[in-house]
């Protein structure tokens, strides 16, 4: 029997927006929610009390400051932070600006969606430029 990889060793995971030698950030673009984003941690480790109190600090400062970029740049109704792993367990956090008239407000992204809607970033580019200009 073979164990099948873990994906996030394998695979960057989205669109790499910036990565260091501990963590990096990728723009997941989903279908339901194009500014869906994630901070993976590039050593597979499973859960935050894996990493040493530092590395702890260091990685949500990188969820925190993305968070606030994307408070900057789309203006969402609320940000989602979560760790999950259940499906993948490889220490990442789910960073997701949720809008009023998304699939699933004000229900969780991971659950059944409410209605057809998709809140599309209205400048993907200039998005994606703030992104890489505050991590750069
Ligand atoms: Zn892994």
């Amino acid at each position: 029997m073979t164990i099948a990889p873990c994906v996030l060793c394998a695979e960057p995971g989205g669109e790499l927006i910036w990565r260091d030698q501990r963590a990096r950030i990728v723009w997941i673009h989903d279908a339901q929610h194009p500014a869906y984003m994630r901070v993976i941690w590039n050593q597979h480790v499973k859960e935050m009390s894996d990493l040493s109190l530092p590395d702890r600090a260091y990685l949500m400062d990188l969820v925190f400051r993305l968070e606030q970029v994307l408070r900057a740049t789309l203006q969402p109704a609320k940000v989602n932070l979560a760790s999950l792993g259940n499906m993948v367990p490889h220490l990442h956090w789910h960073v997701i600006p949720r809008f009023t008239d998304d699939p699933h407000f004000p229900q969780s992204s991971f659950g059944e969606a409410l209605r057809d809607s998709i809140h599309r970033i209205e400048n993907p580019d200039a998005f994606k430029r703030a992104l890489i200009e505050e991590f750069k």
